[in-house]
């Protein structure tokens, strides 16, 4: 069955929030607490704990332009349309990073293809640290 590219987007888009889900259940594992909405904030970060004073944000390779990545190809069709959609939402996740840096986050993000690799169980780690 042929997808449309809208379609084939859609797709992507509700599969981004499979990362989300993992990255929560680890931290959750490791007793990290933290809470998936943060009322006040002026951008939503993924995960907040604002005693501790980080957030995260999870980003999908694809949907979020990660540079250099096997998961961020560009489809072969409209192709400048999603350069520009996904250029988008790169200055969106860059804006809304320094927000909340300049309200005293740490933020801290964390790409899909990251997830399960020892640099997110370093950042899991540390996190849980802080907790104690
Ligand atoms: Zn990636």
């Amino acid at each position: 069955v042929a997808l449309t590219i809208h379609e084939r987007m859609r797709r992507v888009r509700q599969r981004d929030t499979a990362p989300e889900l993992a990255v929560r259940r680890y931290l959750h594992g490791l007793g990290v607490r933290y809470r998936v909405c943060a009322p006040g904030l002026p951008s939503r970060p993924d995960l907040v704990n604002r005693r501790a004073g980080w957030a995260i944000l999870v980003h999908g390779c694809y949907w979020h332009g990660h540079r250099g990545c096997a998961l961020y190809r560009l489809p072969k069709t409209n192709t400048r349309f999603w350069r520009e959609k996904i250029a988008a939402n790169r200055a969106r996740d860059n804006r809304k990073k320094r927000e909340l840096e300049r309200l005293g986050f740490t933020v801290h993000v964390v790409w899909q293809c990251e997830i399960g690799t020892p640099k997110f169980r370093q950042l899991g780690r540390r996190l849980a640290r802080w907790a104690k």
